[in-house]
């Protein structure tokens, strides 16, 4: 019998994609004797911005057996509970989306309704003083959870802040130490087999010639496998995502890191400040259609707070998606593979998710296509889910005083978001949709922080005597906000985590 198992993969690209790629393939398949090699022209560079991330790359960590203090010192990071939206429902207006779930489960109810229904009766506490990790990020305030399960101090789901060049540096040493090789050099030229359409190898600058068996493509926008050779195609989701362009400065630390990142609407966009150890990431995205570049430099450097340690750095992207992200025997992860503004952290994630498919539905030679249809098919969804998702902080505005925001509140949504949206405002319903990633709470923190919060309730929840649900809903109110007050600050915590 022939062996079919894969004997090389090779990466192209070595960006935070790249180097996640190489760790995580090399961990799985070197024990195999498959040999990944990894290639990267300095040269290109690579975009060096994403820093923040979402809990699921906990997961991924682990999984590569990274402890996390190393972790933390490696790659300059801090600590994140969520993201606060600031003037993204009415201008002067903000809120977090937080990590993680509102309040307890209440029998087989979910925990909107109980709030929705002493809302209704007067009750005027917000449903986000029920989050732990809101009422922590709001004290700068962080720990990790406990292992005492019947404690809400068990539920603090977090992720990171992080420096994604380092991430991308620290997950090098990790891969190399797999048995992942590095080569320098630019990708000049791919050689496709005419009669079965697969890629046999790629040919440097250099004149070196590398051969392959699976060819992971995380070359960026460049997209050099994909399109360049394969012409996957792209599905271009401008139309409902707009934003075409972002500009970058680096700033100097002026108080203690936030446990949170902050991303503040603009009139053609939006900013973001995320708190690293060594410094503070700031980043404006906009759409080009309706502000210029200089406009959106000017934006961004009057929302810094802090001393400005980098020139301004600009960059374009096109929101979509590849149509294929597997085709033959190459796959496309990161940038290569599609993008999404940064606005819910997720491209990192996409990578994760993306590797972890992969590795699911591992392929022999013979590349059976019902293996990449099924990578298709699940990305797929994830991507347009989490598109929607985004969507939902623009839809849900109230808005006009731009011509940007004039421009989102006309536009067509698809219909499944009207649908999702009218139900959860409507009738307090919520339906996970296959491959969600954000899911009921994180719908009720967009659609509640952006005035748009459940009209009513499901009557079930009537069945809860009052007072009884007064005693509950007051208990937790204070579980939250005892817990908080007894909990570090987000400081002393890093500190202490580094130190040790
Ligand atoms: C404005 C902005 C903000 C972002 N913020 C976040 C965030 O907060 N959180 C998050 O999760 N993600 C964020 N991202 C996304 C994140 O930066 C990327 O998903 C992530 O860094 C992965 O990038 P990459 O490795 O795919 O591409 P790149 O970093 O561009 O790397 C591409 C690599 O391919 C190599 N290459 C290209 N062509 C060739 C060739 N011909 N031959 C050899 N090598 C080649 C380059 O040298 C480089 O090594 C953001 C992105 C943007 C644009």
């Amino acid at each position: 019998m022939t062996d079919k198992r894969l004997k090389k993969v090779v990466i192209i690209g070595g960006g935070t994609a790249g180097w996640m790629s190489a760790a995580l393939l090399s961990k799985f398949l070197s024990p195999n004797g498959t040999h990944v090699t990894l290639i990267e022209s300095e040269q290109l560079g690579t975009i060096g911005v994403g820093e923040a991330t979402i809990p699921h790359i906990q997961n991924f960590n682990t999984m590569l057996g990274i402890d996390e203090a190393t972790f933390l010192r490696e790659t300059k990071a801090t600590y994140k509970l969520g993201i606060q939206f600031v003037n993204w429902g009415r201008l002067g207006e903000s809120y977090i989306h937080p990590f993680g779930e509102y309040g307890i489960p209440m029998g087989d109810l979910q925990f909107h309704h109980f709030w929705s229904r002493m809302k209704q009766i007067g009750d005027t506490h917000s449903i986000g003083d029920y989050s732990l990790n809101i009422v922590a990020a709001k004290n700068g305030k962080f720990m990790r959870p406990i292992d005492d399960t019947t404690s809400l101090a068990s539920r603090i789901p977090y992720a990171y802040h992080l420096d994604a060049v380092l991430y991308a540096k620290f997950l090098r040493k990790i891969s190399e130490a797999h048995g992942a090789h590095r080569i320098e050099g630019k990708v000049v030229d791919v050689k496709v087999n005419s009669e079965n359409a697969l890629i046999q190898s790629v040919s440097l600058e250099s004149g070196q010639i590398i051969e392959g068996d699976l060819f992971i493509d995380c070359s960026g926008f460049r997209g050099v496998l994909i399109e360049g050779a394969l012409k996957a195609g792209y599905e271009d989701w401008s139309d409902l995502l707009p934003m075409d362009r972002a500009v970058t400065a680096h700033s100097k630390i002026k108080e203690p890191p936030k446990p949170y990142t902050i991303a503040t609407a603009k009139d053609a966009g939006w900013t973001w400040r995320i708190p690293l150890q060594n410094r503070v990431g700031n980043g404006h995205v906009y759409s080009s259609r309706f502000m210029d570049a200089n406009e959106a430099t000017e934006v961004l450097l009057n929302g810094i707070d802090g001393e400005i340690m980098t020139d301004p750095r600009h960059l374009s992207f096109k929101t979509g998606r590849r149509k294929s992200f597997w085709t033959g025997n190459c796959v496309a992860l990161g940038l290569s593979s599609g993008f999404l503004e940064p606005l819910e952290s997720t491209s990192i994630h996409l990578v994760q998710e993306g590797l972890i498919r992969l590795v699911a539905l591992m392929p022999d030679k013979d590349f059976s296509p019902a293996n990449s249809r099924e990578y298709n098919r699940v990305m797929g969804l994830t991507y347009e889910r989490i598109r929607d998702f985004i969507l939902l902080h623009y839809v849900a505005t109230q808005r006009s005083d731009s011509e940007f925001w004039r421009y989102i509140q006309k536009l067509e949504v698809p219909e499944i978001m009207t649908h999702r949206m009218s139900l959860l405002e409507e009738s307090g319903h919520y339906v996970s949709y296959e491959y969600d990633l954000f899911k009921l709470d994180s719908w009720i923190a967009v659609m509640e922080g952006q005035g748009r919060a459940p009209e009513t309730y499901n009557p079930i929840a009537d069945g809860v005597p009052v007072d009884t649900l007064r005693g509950t809903m007051s208990q937790l109110r204070h579980a939250v906000s005892e817990i908080s007050r007894q909990m570090p600050t987000h400081q002393t915590y890093l500190k202490h985590v580094l130190q040790n």
